[in-house]
């Protein structure tokens, strides 16, 4: 009787200890990296970097390949891209440029409304997402949806930051940083001239 009361209680034990396992083990890192799009971005990109490496081992043609790996809805030559932008934009959507810092039409702006990418009308913010963050340019906690946006790991300048790209037309948006607030904790920190603005009480233009 005594004997089966210990085994009984081993079993118990050991069952509690293998669930808590896989929790840790399993569930975490991905619930994680779903909460967490630079720590998502710097996984992912690892990844994309050991493929590009092994891929320009292969062949100049591959490397060309893989630059259009990330699949966008609009595909657009960087020629038509220029027709249809301002040169500020085009320098900042196509070229990766930055605009200068409260310059701006969008840092202040304070009103009801959803941002859209400048280039394909794209929805990725909404207004009740954008704080003031002090830093120069229009910042929000998160985007619109998860699909909204892309994104890449951006080694340029000597630092290493996570780019944020639209998810429809692969345009440069700007960056996104650890230091924001809740809920996510998360700065987009993005570029007003890569924005274009549609307020929720006006009818769209044209419809
Ligand atoms: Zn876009």
């Amino acid at each position: 009787m005594k004997t089966k009361l210990i085994l009984i209680a081993a079993g118990l034990i050991l069952l509690i200890s293998v669930s808590f396992y896989l929790q840790s083990a399993h569930l975490d890192p991905v619930e994680q990296a779903r909460q967490n799009p630079v720590e998502q971005a710097r996984q992912s990109t690892a990844e994309q970097a050991r493929q590009n490496t092994a891929e320009q081992v292969d062949s100049n043609k591959t490397i060309q390949k893989k630059g259009v790996k990330m699949k966008f809805k609009v595909v657009k030559s960087e020629e038509e891209w220029k027709k249809e932008l301002t040169p500020e934009q085009f320098h900042v959507l196509r070229e990766k440029g930055t605009e200068r810092p409260f310059t701006g039409k969008y840092y202040k702006l304070n009103e009801n409304g959803t941002y859209v990418c400048a280039a394909c009308g794209n929805e990725l913010f909404k207004s009740d997402t954008k704080f003031d963050s002090g830093c120069g340019w229009p910042s929000y906690f998160k985007p619109i949806s998860d699909s909204a946006v892309v994104y890449q790991r951006d080694t340029s300048y000597g630092m290493v930051r996570t780019e944020v790209l639209c998810a429809k037309c692969g345009s440069h948006l700007g960056h996104v940083f650890d230091d924001g607030p809740d809920p996510t904790g998360l700065r987009y920190c993005i570029n007003s001239v890569a924005l274009g603005f549609e307020r929720a009480d006006s009818v769209k233009e044209g419809k």
